[in-house]
This record gives structure tokens, C-alpha cells and sequence, in this order.
């Protein structure tokens, strides 16, 4: 069956490609099975090289990624680019994991023991249509660097980088058969892998409700699961902050790839001091901001990714209060303009639900206790900022706040060297930094007996 992929900023078709069936995913496995025995037993500075040789790959075709990124998933060149440069650099970070793979040894009675990372096997990747390229390599390096082979989902919605990839990977030296792609709907493929025997863990990011489900089938077979779901971060602004680059910072602090980030600033609570001027800052911001062809090079914000996600984010903001707004094309392509709504207070759903559009909340408090109550008084805690000069206050603030990725005085979320996830139904375990392959593989513990 053919599958066709649409541009978002036209509406049109980009490309068609071949579905896959559950015998294809089925196929996939069994592939991936069998050259992963053979990986997981070569030199651990073989592996390294085939991960250094795939970094190089995709820089040797950065450009023809990026277009194809950005036209996909109608993301500004720009950060298309920055984008396909950090799955590079992912490579290249877990290229240095399969000689550290460190196991310890442990001072027992009669004999030594000592501990192996063993690799799991087959693990199935199931990612989603925001950032498709950048979240793959997040798991397929580091699960490839563990010694398991893997079987990529990508959302079908933006399939094509991930094919290309593949093809960039096998022309790199990496086995055939090791990193294998399916094409096609998460309830059919993704919920096949899930269900899976041959596979051993799912890596999964896209929504909480999905993550939730996919939690609940692999308990039926034990299955390993990270989980990085949805989030609805706040950016707390004191008023001793630097109110400039706390507003400008959210070009892409929220409505970056048009607001669909999982650690988008969706809701900004500012001290009661400097609201009138964050307004008034944020207003100039938000009706500047360059919504438009994701391949001009002076787009900051392209469209949405599906007329359905159009009008599901239309209906967060109907009957809401809008502040301002900026401008979006007209006609073909699903756009949407940069949104501000204020006043609104903590039970209003736009306050509380995930978006994922450029959607933003503005929330005024008077104290620092208030304003952490009120920020944990959410189901979500992926990401978030604080704005103050007061260091010991950016501290606490730092401390209090029940979320797993943190910034302070900037809007950074992910990098690839720092651990990244979530706190409560934002996720379960730990993508990228140091400890990354760990959740690639399992701990054995051996006692040989020396007496
Ligand atoms: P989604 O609907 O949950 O889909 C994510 C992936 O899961 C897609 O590949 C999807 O396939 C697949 N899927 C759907 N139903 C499934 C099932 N029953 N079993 C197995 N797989 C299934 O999420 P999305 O709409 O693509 O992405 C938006 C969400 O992702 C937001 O909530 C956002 O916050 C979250 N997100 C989180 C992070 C993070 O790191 N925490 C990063 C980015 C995005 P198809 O779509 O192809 O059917
Ligand atoms: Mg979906």
C-alpha cells in the first residue's frame, strides 16, 4: 500500500512511499535480531568507528536532511539545520560509550564478582512528527552504541528523514538489518513492536495518553519502557529579571516549531510589577514574529503540521482571551499565528492542557511560594524556566519545582551531553547525557568462586 506525505506549508503531496505491514514489522525484527548478535560481539572500537562513520554521513548530507526536515515538517531551515548538526554530534557523543561501558567489581566473600551492561537486544523506537530526525538519533545512538539492534516507527506523518538515515547508516558501515524502519500507523505497527516478543524495550516519545497505553501493553511481556510524553512547562519571571531577553528568548522559548516542543513555555507566569511592560514587550515580539515559508531563510515560524492538529490547537483558543496576536499566511498550508492570552487564571484549560501550537498562557503572581505552588499544580513536569538576578532564589525555585529538565535565566531544554525527561505523566526514565546507553542495556552480575 502506498503512503502519501504531505507538505505542511502547502498542503500538498511531498512524496508517497511504501507502507509497511505487520509481516514487514515482523521481518524487521527478526533482522535486527540476528545481525545484533554479531554486533554486540564485535570489537567495541569497531562499533565507535561505525558510529563516527554515520556522524560523518549525515554532515556529508546535512543540507539535503535539513530541506527535507524542514519541508516535512514545515520547520524553519535554520533550525532544520541545527537540527540534523546535533544528530550528528549525537553520533559522535555515544561514539565514546562502547569503550566506557564500565562494569564494576565488588568486594565479596570467596570468590570476585563483578558486573557487565549487557545489551538487550531488539528494541523498537516509536517517535513522533515534531522534531522526527533530532528524537530518533536520541535513541537509535545510543541503543545501537549499547550493543542492541533496533526498529524505528517513526510518526507517519514524517517518515522521510528517518529512510534516509537508514540509507546513510548501512553506507556507513553499520550491518544490514541492524536499524530497521517501519512506515506506518502507531496503533497498527507501533502497537505491534509493543506487543512484540522479540523485543525487549520500547523508547518511546509522542503523547501522555499514548505513552500511558503503550505502559499499560508492555507490562503484559515485561517490556523495558522509556517513556518522554507531553509537558506544559512554565517560564516564571521575577520582576528583578532581565525582562529583554526573557521576553525575546521566547521567539523560540514558545512559539519555536511553531509551539509543537514538548518543553514549549506554554505558560508564562510574570511578577505583578512588570507585567505591563512584559506585555508590552511580548506584543512587539509576537506581532514581529516571520511566519512564513519554512525554507526562507528569514522564517522564524512555520506552519502547523496537519489541517486536524490546526484545528485541534483552533480550539484551545476559541472562547479564550486574546491578548494579541501576530500574522500567518493566508490560503494553502495550516497555519496558525503566534497567540497570547491573558487574562487567565490556573483552572482555564489553556493554562492547563498541552497545546503544542504557538499558544501562549500569561499568569501573574505576587511571591516566590505562590508561584511554585501554583507552577507544580499540574499533571506535567518536563521542562521549565526561571527569570531572576537572585541567584539563591533561582535555587530554591530550582530546587522546588517538581520537573526533570530546568533552566535558569535561558529557555534551553535539551542538550546532548545533559540527561533529559520528565517528572510525573511528562515520563519515565532518562534520555541523552552521560547515562544514556545505561537504559539500553541490563545489568548482570557474576560470582566466580575462587576458593
Ligand atoms: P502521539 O500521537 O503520541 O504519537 C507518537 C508516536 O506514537 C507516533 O509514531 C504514533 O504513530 C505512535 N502511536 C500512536 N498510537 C500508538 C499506539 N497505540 N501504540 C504504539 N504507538 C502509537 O504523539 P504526536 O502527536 O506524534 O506528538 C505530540 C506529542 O508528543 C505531544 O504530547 C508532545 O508533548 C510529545 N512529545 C514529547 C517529547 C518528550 O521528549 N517528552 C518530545 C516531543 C514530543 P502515528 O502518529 O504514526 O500513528
Ligand atoms: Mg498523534
Amino acid at each position: 500500500m502506498i503512503h502519501t506525505v504531505v507538505e505542511p506549508a502547502t498542503g500538498q503531496p511531498m512524496a508517497e512511499i511504501e507502507r509497511s505491514s505487520l509481516s514487514d514489522v515482523d521481518e524487521a525484527v527478526a533482522r535486527a535480531g540476528r545481525a545484533q548478535r554479531d554486533w554486540c560481539a564485535a570489537p567495541p572500537a569497531e562499533r565507535a568507528r561505525v558510529l563516527l562513520a554515520i556522524a560523518a554521513g549525515v554532515e556529508a548530507e546535512s543540507e539535503t536532511l535539513a530541506r527535507l526536515e524542514a519541508r516535512n515538517v514545515g520547520m524553519p531551515i535554520g533550525d532544520a539545520r541545527g537540527a540534523v548538526a546535533g544528530v550528528a554530534a549525537t553520533f559522535r557523543y555515544y561514539a565514546a560509550a562502547p569503550e566506557r561501558l564500565l562494569g564494576s567489581t565488588i568486594p565479596v566473600a570467596g570468590g570476585i564478582d563483578m558486573t557487565f551492561h549487557e545489551p538487550i537486544g531488539v528494541v523498537g523506537l516509536i517517535t513522533p512528527w515534531n522534531f522526527p530526525l533530532s528524537i530518533a538519533s536520541w535513541k537509535i545512538a545510543p541503543a545501537l552504541a549499547g550493543g542492541n539492534g533496533v526498529v524505528l516507527k517513526p510518526a507517519e506523518l514524517t517518515p522521510l528523514t528517518a529512510l534516509e538515515l537508514r540509507r546513510l547508516c548501512v553506507a556507513a558501515g553499520l550491518p544490514d538489518g541492524l536499524f530497521g524502519v517501519v512506515v506506518g500507523s502507531g496503533s497498527e505497527l507501533g502497537a505491534h513492536l509493543v506487543e512484540h516478543p522479540s523485543v525487549g524495550k520500547i523508547a518511546f516519545t509522542g503523547s501522555t495518553a499514548v505513552g500511558r497505553e503503550i505502559g499499560r501493553r508492555a507490562a503484559d511481556t515485561i517490556k523495558r519502557v522509556t517513556l518522554e510524553l507531553g509537558g506544559k512547562s512554565p517560564s516564571v519571571i521575577f520582576d528583578d529579571a532581565d525582562l529583554e531577553a526573557a521576553v525575546d528568548g521566547l521567539a523560540g522559548g514558545v512559539f519555536g516549531n511553531a509551539g509543537q516542543d514538548c518543553c514549549a513555555r506554554s505558560r508564562v507566569f510574570v511578577q505583578r510589577p512588570v507585567l505591563g511592560e512584559f506585555l508590552a514587550r511580548l506584543e512587539v515580539l509576537t506581532r514581529g514574529m516571520r511566519v512564513g515559508d519554512p525554507l526562507d531563510e528569514t522564517t522564524q515560524m512555520g506552519p502547523l503540521i496537519s489541517e486536524r492538529h490546526r484545528r485541534q490547537v483552533a480550539g484551545h483558543v476559541e472562547g479564550a482571551p486574546v491578548a494579541f496576536r501576530g500574522d500567518a499566511p493566508e490560503g494553502p498550508g495550516f497555519w496558525f499565528p503566534p497567540t497570547v492570552l491573558c487574562p487567565i487564571d490556573d483552572a482555564h484549560p489553556a493554562a492547563r492542557e498541552e497545546i503544542f501550537g504557538p499558544v501562549v498562557s500569561v499568569l501573574v503572581f505576587d511571591d516566590e511560594a505562590e508561584v511554585i505552588r501554583r507552577v507544580n499544580d499540574s499533571p506535567y513536569g518536563l521542562s521549565g524556566s526561571i527569570w531572576t538576578r537572585d541567584v539563591g532564589r533561582a535555587l530554591r525555585l530550582s530546587r522546588a519545582i517538581e520537573s526533570g529538565t530546568l533552566a535558569v535565566n535561558s529557555y534551553t531544554s535539551v542538550r546532548i551531553n545533559t540527561p533529559f525527561g520528565g517528572f510525573k505523566q511528562s515520563g519515565l526514565g532518562r534520555e541523552l547525557g552521560p547515562d544514556a546507553v545505561q537504559a539500553y542495556t541490563e545489568l548482570k552480575n557474576v560470582f566466580v568462586a575462587t576458593t
